[in-house]
Parts: structure tokens; C-alpha cells; sequence
């Protein structure tokens, strides 16, 4: 087995990705990375864009982004639009409705993102209330730049956020979990319909991610919603208070 890396024989531990890339693990934070966005090993033979020339990024801390993910980043305002409108059709036929129509949708650099000391998330949704208490508007920020599935997974989570307000769901430490699951219906649509091997790395990264509210809380509605099934899980949330 030969190292995509440094083209050497593989005698020792190794990293495989998905993507038919094997490399010595000794190459692992050293000269080598692996994409955040799609699990592939970033080096100069496997992740190379012939579009821009470049093979990885090194974004923020432990975040690396592959020269294949780089290629079409999200960074407009048609853009953005095209991927909210594929995620309204992708959550459409388990009944959950979303108004948009107070929901407005900006896009930050991680740089400007991070400085306003949000580290732990890529996105943000501000909702408001009227004088009376009521449902407003809401405010999402996605982080740009990024590919579009784990955009419009970002995406996804923030606008069950805006959906839990309009709604006047209150859920409590399971809300992030709830939101979770909005970007688990994207990933899921791109993994079957697609074959997408990039929405199984993010996916497989949702499903172990050792949050308490990120992670255990989205597995505990999941084993819901998998008791319940979409109608009823739906219905049955809304009983929720504070759990
Ligand atoms: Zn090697
Ligand atoms: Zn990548
Ligand atoms: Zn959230």
C-alpha cells in the first residue's frame, strides 16, 4: 500500500479517508491535515484544485479546509438564496413549515465571526419579540466561504431555531439537539440522493459529537423521533417544557 502523501510504502499506522487515499500517520499534523469539511487528507496529490491552484487552507486553530472544498465556496447573496431554497425543499416533506418571510440571512467571515467571541459554532440566530411577547423577526449569520452542503447544514440548524420562536416551542437544553436535526435531514437527503461521501463524514460527525447539548441531547430526540416518526415526534415536542 502506497502513502498518497509522501509516496513511500505504508509499513506502519496509517490514515485512510474515504475518498481511496491512504497516508502514514506520522504525516498527520505535520505536513499533513485532514479536510474539516469532508474528511479527505489534504495534500498536494489528493486534495489539488486545478480551479485554484491550491491543495488546502488552514482556516482557523484545528480547522482545515481541502483545495477540492475551496472550489465553490458560498459567498453571495444569490448564493445564499439558492441554498435556502434547497433546504426548504429538503425539509418540505416532513411537514415542517417555515416562514421566511421574517427571517433575514447575512453571511460573516470566520475571522469578524470569531472576533465577536462565537468559537463553538458556525452560525448564529437572533430572534425578536414584539412589545407583547410575541414572535418578530429573526437574524441568521452563517459563516461564508464554506462548501454548500455544510453550508446549508449550518443553514438548516439555524432556521430550526427561528422555527422553535414562530412556533413558541420552548425546548430547553434539548434545543440545540432539535436544531441538530435539521442539519442531520440535509445531510441525510445528500447521502442518499446524492452519494454524497462528503454529507456521511459531516453526518458521521453529528452523530459523534460528544457535546451534551450538541451531541447527547440531538441523539435523545433522534431516538424519538425514530419511537414516534416525524408526525407525532412533531407533535409530541410541543408538549415539551424546559426538559
Ligand atoms: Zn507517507
Ligand atoms: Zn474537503
Ligand atoms: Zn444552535
Amino acid at each position: 500500500m502506497k502513502c498518497s502523501v509522501c509516496g513511500g510504502i505504508i509499513t506502519g499506522p496509517y490514515y485512510k479517508d474515504d475518498y481511496g487515499n491512504f497516508a502514514c500517520a506520522c504525516h498527520l499534523n505535520d505536513n499533513m491535515f485532514i479536510c474539516s469539511y469532508c474528511g479527505r487528507i489534504i495534500s498536494a496529490k489528493t486534495s489539488m484544485s486545478h480551479k485554484t491552484g491550491l491543495y488546502g487552507y488552514h482556516v482557523k486553530k484545528n480547522l482545515y479546509m481541502c483545495g477540492i472544498c475551496g472550489e465553490n465556496p458560498v459567498l453571495t447573496t444569490k448564493q445564499i438564496k439558492v441554498c435556502l431554497d434547497k433546504v426548504l425543499k429538503i425539509i418540505r416533506p416532513y411537514g415542517i413549515k417555515i416562514e421566511t418571510e421574517t427571517i433575514s440571512i447575512d453571511t460573516i467571515s470566520y475571522k469578524k465571526f470569531y472576533k465577536l467571541g462565537h468559537s463553538a459554532t458556525n452560525g448564529l440566530c437572533y430572534n425578536f419579540l414584539d412589545a407583547k411577547g410575541n414572535y418578530s423577526y429573526s437574524k441568521i449569520v452563517v459563516i461564508n466561504g464554506v462548501p454548500t452542503i455544510y453550508f446549508e447544514e449550518v443553514l438548516a440548524h439555524e432556521l430550526f431555531h427561528a422555527l422553535l420562536y414562530q412556533k413558541n416551542i420552548v425546548l430547553g437544553n434539548h434545543t440545540e439537539g432539535f436544531c441538530n436535526i435539521g442539519s442531520a435531514i440535509i445531510l441525510d437527503y445528500y447521502n442518499i440522493n446524492n452519494n454524497s461521501k462528503q454529507a456521511r463524514f459531516l453526518l458521521n460527525n453529528l452523530e459523534k459529537n460528544p457535546d451534551l447539548l450538541y451531541g447527547k441531547g440531538y441523539r435523545e430526540l433522534k431516538t424519538l423521533l425514530i419511537k414516534y416518526g416525524w408526525k407525532d415526534f412533531l407533535a409530541y415536542i410541543k408538549t415539551f417544557k424546559n426538559i
